[in-house]
């Protein structure tokens, strides 16, 4: 049994600026498109939504942002967070291969998402908004909102996936410890909530509802503006502080990751983790390979298209080009709320397209079975989303022990499961059933993806 090693930066190492891959890619992003209109949307068709620096920061291609200082000075409450050598897991699986996490359950919400609210809030604040609304899968992001907005001064109203809704109460009660409403959705509250209630009273809901109820609130209400926990170039850009400190305690360690590895749901904090180390690639340093994981019940990255389509059920929001199942793809029910959205960011499905990354899908009950293998040797319980990426590293190790090959494993642990534990007595008790998704619902999704000219 090896010893834990954290490896723990000052807090004087918050990196001062967030890294933007698109500096680096040899081809520019492809233009987010107006719903209606389908020509490129302009700073002012953003306006109703977002503050005018998150909308300069969808578009810079700057190779570094500056963090503001009162943002630095509120990650000094988590970060930077530890990355530690899972050194009892490697002895577990009796691998030559070092593995390396990234822990952002240190944050008080318990993920990652911290790391962008923060940074969301202190942007509206500063742009005189009053109120913002959101959409949240399973819950971190609602309660990540509403932390933030409670330190800026900033009401938040929270449109929660049904399902998760109903099977983590204890995420909505954090929401409310915190200030924010939380209400289930599809609602009553909105039009397109009403839409979705008067067509599908029984729905489980959706990302893609949710963000339709979030958005229609946001752009009817001046004091209101919309947040979003994923996808959007804005938000991967916020965590990259992830992959930016992981990248100085691989040098304090005297290593470097040959394999990155991280969840992706909208892509963030696989973003978040991988995005430093492709650019270093990019200009010239090491190789890396990076593998997204995912749930195959929603395969985005592996089996959806790379095209324009909606970001939400509703159509209200511009056209993005990214992997995507379509957006009335509703996957089957599985525990990883996190990883339930249709799309992909469409950076990480860029980044993807020019081969950069690789992505694998993997079935809910092997991730279990990796996560509480995982939790057995290192102690965290993950959350059910993590679960993916540990899986693919697991694979990974036993890999490197069949060719004898001593990798340097290195993934992101993106938060922690203590309001999933449900999903680990489902799991227990062998209730976790392993559903594909409906192959006649994908084909239907994808036959409706909007028609863009090329
Ligand atoms: C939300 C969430 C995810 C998925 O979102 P990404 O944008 O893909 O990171 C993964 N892990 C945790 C812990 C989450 O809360």
């Amino acid at each position: 049994m090896g010893e834990t090693v954290k490896y723990l930066l000052d807090e004087t190492r918050i990196p001062k600026e967030w890294y933007n891959i698109v500096a680096d890619l040899p081809q520019p992003p492809a233009p987010p498109l107006h719903p209606g209109t389908k020509q490129p949307v302009g700073p002012a068709d953003l306006a109703p939504l977002f503050p005018p620096e998150l909308i300069l920061q969808e578009v810079t291609a700057e190779r570094q942002v500056p963090i503001p200082e009162p943002v630095r000075a509120l990650y000094r409450q988590w970060r930077p967070s530890p990355l530690i050598r899972a050194r009892r897991l490697e002895a577990a699986l009796d691998t030559p291969a070092r593995i390396y996490f990234k822990y952002e359950g240190v944050s008080a919400p318990g993920s990652h998402k911290l790391n962008t609210a923060v940074a969301q809030a202190f942007y509206n604040k500063e742009a005189g908004i009053r109120r913002l609304t959101t959409e949240t899968g399973a819950g971190q992001w609602g309660s990540s909102l509403a932390y933030a907005g409670t330190l800026f001064g900033l009401e938040v109203k929270v449109f929660m996936v049904r399902a998760s809704f109903n099977q983590k109460p204890y995420r909505k009660a954090m929401m409310e410890v915190w200030g924010a409403n939380c209400v289930s959705s599809p609602s009553n509250e909105t039009e397109a909530g009403r839409r979705v209630l008067a067509e599908m009273p029984d729905t489980s809901g959706s990302l893609g509802i949710a963000i339709s109820e979030a958005v229609e609130i946001a752009a009817q209400n001046a004091d209101t503006n919309y947040a979003l926990g994923s996808v959007l170039n804005h938000v991967l850009l916020h965590q990259t502080v992830i992959g930016l400190e992981a990248i100085e305690q691989f040098a304090m360690a005297d290593d470097y990751p040959d394999i990155v590895i991280g969840c992706t749901g909208g892509g963030s904090n696989f973003a978040g983790l991988v995005f430093p180390f492709l650019g270093a690639q990019l200009r010239g340093g090491r190789t890396v390979q990076a593998i997204a994981c995912e749930p195959a019940a929603c395969p985005t990255l592996t089996r959806g298209r790379y095209a324009y389509d909606f970001g939400d059920t509703g159509h209200l929001t511009p056209l993005v080009k990214m992997h995507t199942l379509g957006s009335t793809f509703i996957p089957p029910g599985f525990h990883a709320g996190g990883l339930r959205y249709h799309g992909m960011a469409p950076l990480v499905s860029l980044v993807q397209e020019l081969g950069l990354i690789e992505s694998r899908a993997f079935h809910q009950t092997a991730c279990f079975e990796a996560a509480v293998q995982f939790s057995r040797t290192e102690g965290i319980v993950p959350a059910p989303e993590c679960s993916h990426a540990i899986r693919a590293v697991i694979d990974e190790a036993l890999r490197c022990k069949r060719d004898g090959v001593a990798k340097t494993i290195a993934f992101n642990l993106s938060g922690h499961g203590h309001f999933d534990m449900q999903a680990y007595l489902d799991y227990f008790a062998g209730k976790l059933q392993d559903r594909d998704y409906d192959a006649a619902m994908l084909d239907a999704a994808l036959a409706g993806l909007p028609v863009v000219a090329a």
